[in-house]
């Protein structure tokens, strides 16, 4: 529809955002086959529907639904050539009384998209800063839901990592164990060896970090350990980086002042794994084809 008549009442702002559940997707353009592609579409799909029923929010769409709705929005833009990217999300219809104690509540859908160029192969770094505001409690509001209410905190870590010279912050949990960054997951590699947060120290299920490690482990016959992270751990890191459908593969060069490697540039493990990952979301290779969804380009007007 229109962008000026995508309105929602001033009424439903508030308590709809509360249980809103929303993804983050990208679609690549692949010059190697002239189309662009979903990345990993029914996964997100799935994740979102996942949110919205733990938030007992009820769509009427399934993911094979919301899969061919995207492609069809995909395909009406008209700048072909370009990557994209797209947000999907869901928020509870009705009166403000039935999205506080939703059940069965339908839910709307909406789905949004817009230009968003790839930074892979750019040689992009980040400084990274522990946060001085610890992790949301997952045993209180779960990671593995991606509802916009879990993104206050990360936007109180952002301010912080900010004020304190640094681009992004890294949250502990209540353990004083490391779990992830505002808007991506972390990772970092020691000794040749990959090792990330388990989901259990109140990660989110990340699609990029799950592609990740798969391509480490088959690519680069890595091997990827997941389990509690120390604080210390970060600081004594060879390579440290974050991953997320935004973030893609982003290479940390500083942690609390510590500096990673060289202090400026990616490590090896972190710029071969950016490769592989580049290489298979544009489509160079043809090993994953299962996560791609060609968008065909729209009929002429
Ligand atoms: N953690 C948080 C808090 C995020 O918002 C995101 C981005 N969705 C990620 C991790 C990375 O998840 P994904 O790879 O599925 O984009």
């Amino acid at each position: 529809m229109p962008w000026e008549e995508a309105t929602v009442h001033i009424s439903s702002v508030g308590h709809a955002s509360v249980s809103a559940a929303f993804e983050g997707v990208h679609s690549y353009w692949s010059a190697e086959r002239g189309v662009l592609h979903g990345f990993r579409l029914r996964d997100h799909m799935q994740r979102l529907l996942d949110s919205l029923r733990l938030s007992w929010l009820e769509p009427e769409f399934d993911a094979v639904a919301l899969v061919a709705a995207t492609v069809e929005l995909l395909a009406s833009w008209e700048a072909s050539g370009k990557d994209l990217y797209v947000r999907p999300w869901g928020f509870a219809a009705g009166t403000h009384k039935e999205q506080m104690v939703p059940r069965g509540t339908p839910a709307e859908i909406a789905i949004e998209t817009w230009e968003f160029e790839s930074k892979l192969g750019r040689g992009r770094t980040c400084t990274l800063a522990v946060s001085s505001w610890p992790r949301f409690n997952p045993g209180a509001s779960p990671a593995s839901m991606k509802v916009f209410s879990n993104y206050h905190n990360g936007r109180l870590g952002n301010v912080d990592a900010r004020a304190r010279g640094a681009d992004w912050p890294v949250f502990l949990n209540g353990a004083g164990n490391v779990t992830e960054s505002s808007g991506s997951c972390i990772a970092l590699v020691k000794g040749g060896r990959i090792i990330t947060p388990d989901l259990s120290s109140g990660v989110l299920d990340s699609i990029t970090r799950k592609t990740l490690f798969q391509l480490a482990e088959e690519e680069l016959g890595l091997t990827v350990e997941a389990r509690p992270v120390e604080r210390t751990e970060l600081y004594l890191a060879d390579e440290i980086f974050l991953m997320g459908t935004a973030a893609e593969v982003l290479p940390a060069v500083e942690v609390d002042g510590f500096r990673l490697g060289d202090g400026k540039t990616a490590g090896e493990v972190t710029r071969a794994l950016e490769a592989c990952y580049h290489d298979t979301v544009r489509a160079v290779t043809a090993k994953h084809d299962e996560w791609l969804t060609p968008v065909p380009a729209a009929p002429a007007r």
